[in-house]
């Protein structure tokens, strides 16, 4: 197989075929655990055996099969008539280079090598739009995303661009970490978009990206942190990766407006006592529920800066006292995607260096199954009882 570059002797990748999980057919559910064809390596990429990989927000989606990224797959698999293989978020072995790889990282600068331990940027960028052009390639107007625009690292092989792959120190970075450095740097790249040192930090939402947003916040030097949640599972992991103070809140029925700023004004009340003598400078609104962003804007102080990240299922937010709540209060508002290429990476090359920040990392993995067992693995997701949920792949 294989438009060959160089590939290991001998290696696994002389096999055909391989194990994947993909989307089968477009209902809820309808993955399966399937043989199928092992990618080729093309010229600008590498081939990698998986290792290990973790479920996300994005997966759950796609398993539901929700609007958004229903779309993005139908168009790319002739409306699944091929198979999506699904998964972005992995690690594993350089198996096979293409012949025109010559690195990896900024400037494909660094070397890579056969038996390299990589991780995966998700994020596929075309390098000639006009924010690729400026260097800022996490908001590439042409995108693709593994796992949805084209198959993904639920698998035991995937070829993937290597300006996709990020090299880990194996000695350093255990594969369960590594798989997941795709997702904690959605947080490094939230909470460190503006300095955290000594600030007082709010995290609504302690799903694993508001927990890794807790990790990174801590390791750059937060005074406080709060974090709210509507499950008291998350917040004892919140808890245990270093907020000081957890709030529980209980969201009002959607029809409910006046429910709902009752309990809004009350978590807003909690979040200001709890901050005092600080005020929070920098919220993150990471749940997506559509009340949040208010709650955000009421709690941030004056002049402060709310982090966006979390999707609310409708499209439309409103803001309740928009004048008074941005322009007067002087807010500063940060959408945040993916991660910078490579300002990101090396940010949390550096995190997952020390000790302390891996061993937080491994607190917010609840769950570590083989790949076969993905079924379960989605339903304990669905359930919200979960961290974060990683898939290892079994070899005989
Ligand atoms: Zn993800
Ligand atoms: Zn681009």
């Amino acid at each position: 197989m294989g438009l060959s570059g160089t590939r290991f002797p001998h290696s696994a990748t002389d096999k055909d075929s391989m194990k994947a999980i993909r989307k089968v057919a477009p209902r809820p559910g309808a993955l399966e655990w399937a043989d199928v064809e092992a990618p080729p390596c093309g010229p600008s990429e590498v081939l990698v055996r998986v290792r290990a990989a973790s479920l996300c927000g994005t997966d759950a989606h796609i398993y539901n099969w929700d609007g958004s990224v229903r779309d993005m797959i139908l168009a790319t698999t002739d409306r699944l008539r091929r198979p999506r293989i699904i998964g972005h978020e992995f690690c594993g072995e350089v198996v096979e280079l293409g012949r025109e790889v010559r690195g990896v990282g900024e400037r494909g600068a660094e070397a890579i090598r056969l038996g390299d331990f990589v991780s995966a940027e998700s994020h596929i960028v075309c390098g000639e739009c006009y924010q690729c052009r400026r260097g800022q390639f996490h908001v590439c107007t042409r995108e693709k995303i593994i796992g949805v625009h084209r198959d993904g690292g639920f698998a035991e092989y995937i070829a993937i661009p290597a300006s996709c792959a990020w090299i880990n120190d194996p000695s350093v970075v255990p594969v369960e970490v590594a798989c997941i450095e795709e997702p904690f740097g959605n947080a490094v790249h939230a909470a460190t978009e503006y300095d955290p040192r000594g600030q007082c930090v709010v995290i609504i939402g302690a799903g694993p990206i508001g927990l890794f947003s807790i990790i990174v916040a801590e390791a750059f030097g937060a005074e406080r942190i709060l974090a709210i949640d509507t499950t008291a599972f998350r917040l004892d992991l919140a808890a245990r990766v270093g907020a000081h103070t957890t709030l529980l809140t209980t969201p009002a029925p959607p029809g409910d407006a006046g429910a709902r700023a009752f309990e809004r004004e009350r978590i807003v009340g909690l979040i200001r006592d709890a901050a005092a003598p600080y005020e929070p400078d920098l919220v993150f609104e990471m749940s997506g529920h559509p009340d949040a962003i208010d709650t955000a804007l009421r709690a941030v102080r004056r002049g402060g800066k709310v982090i966006l990240f979390g999707l609310p299922k409708q499209s439309a937010v409103t803001f309740e006292r928009y004048a008074d709540d941005v322009i007067f209060g002087g807010v500063t508002l940060k959408g945040i995607i993916g991660r910078k290429l490579y300002d990101t990476w090396k940010r949390t090359r550096e995190l997952v260096s020390r000790p302390e920040v891996r061993s937080k990392i491994r607190a917010v993995i609840t769950h570590t199954l083989p790949f076969e067992r993905f079924e379960e693995a989605f339903q304990k997701m669905l359930a919200r009882e979960t961290g974060k949920v990683v898939l290892r792949v079994s070899r005989d």
